[in-house]
């Protein structure tokens, strides 16, 4: 008897605890509901320890910033550097708080820093167009080698990382600009002076005519060494400038040794009058360009049959040789 009471009473005890159980599973079943109907999880962001707002999805505004961070916004963005990432902290907060995950996301891109990757197109180490892609540098290059442009030698490319959006050209554009015409090389002896005035005649230029470099007459024109000088030397140090002596337009740019010349530029006055600048270092201009009075075509140098760094200058009428200090110096 005392067995089966006993087995009765725990039996009753337990029945007890078991519905109590419930409904205590129950009120908080009840509470949870209760409390996710006023309340939700949200992520509260803050950058550099200033609170920037609330989101919404934490994960999706994270994989926004980690492609924003690789690829920018497309176009030529190679990557963006942004110095800090944002936190986030989880909270329980009224569902009526706004969420702003489109503010965070142009805060961070604000604070952000876009490095721009394109292609640089130089010649001679000097960057003159940029395009987008390294294939359409290649195009332009192969391009301007297959058209046998002057520069094609000078030509190189070079990737570059810039925080400055370039403007970028086509590869039409790029093509066109770049292309230089080959100098039509003519030989020295056609376009060397018939002859020399060597009377004390002046002959009227029709033109007054500058000084292209300052400096010292060096040699004077006339019978030299056996041989005739059919201008002066003026001494200048290598690179000054070289002015057109007046207005006209070029009709040779010769590099090279140019029957003695080496790099040099012939300026058509008109009236048959033309002045020659030779043994320069660099030449300026092309054939056919207009130039003014004034205006540097050349530097100076000691190219050609040359000892020493000067201008050798020249002033033809009819292709005859006059004494530049009729006129200079
Ligand atoms: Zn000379």
């Amino acid at each position: 008897m005392f067995q089966i009471s006993t087995i009765k009473k725990t039996i009753v005890h337990i029945r007890t605890w078991t519905k109590f159980s419930i409904l205590i599973i129950l009120a908080a079943f009840l509470m949870i509901g209760a409390i996710s109907y006023i309340y939700k999880p949200i992520y509260s962001v803050s950058l550099h320890g200033e609170f920037i707002g609330y989101s919404e999805n934490k994960s999706k505004l994270q994989q926004r910033i980690n492609e924003y961070i690789e690829k920018g916004n497309g176009g030529n963005i190679a990557f963006v550097e942004v110095n800090e990432l944002p936190e986030y902290k989880l909270c329980f907060l009224k569902k009526e708080v706004p969420t702003n995950d489109e503010e965070i996301f142009n805060k961070i891109v604000e604070k952000g820093q876009a490095y721009y990757k394109y292609y640089a197109i130089c010649i001679s180490n000097e960057e003159k167009a940029y395009v987008s892609t390294f294939e359409q540098a290649e195009q332009v290059v192969n391009e301007l080698k297959n058209k046998d442009s002057n520069n094609k030698n000078e030509l190189s490319i070079i990737e570059k990382y810039e925080t400055e959006a370039k403007e970028l050209a086509t590869v039409e554009k790029c093509v066109a600009d770049l292309y230089e015409k080959k100098v039509v090389v003519q030989s020295s002896y056609t376009i060397a002076a018939t002859g020399m005035n060597t009377s004390s005649k002046k002959i009227d230029l029709g033109i007054s005519l500058i000084r292209p470099v300052s400096g010292t007459v060096t040699s004077r024109f006339g019978a030299r060494w056996g041989r005739s000088h059919k201008g002066i030397d003026i001494g200048a140090p290598k690179g000054t400038a070289i002015k057109a002596a007046a207005a006209g337009t070029v009709t040779l740019v010769q590099y090279g040794y140019g029957g003695g010349y080496g790099n040099h530029v012939i300026i058509s006055h008109g009236n048959g009058v033309e002045t020659l600048y030779g043994h320069c270092t660099t030449l300026n201009v092309k054939v056919g360009q207009k130039v003014s009075q004034g205006q540097v075509i050349a530097t100076v140098g000691s190219t050609g049959n040359s000892t020493g760094n000067h201008l050798h200058l020249e002033i033809r009428v009819n292709g005859v040789a006059q004494n530049p200090q009729n006129y200079l110096y």
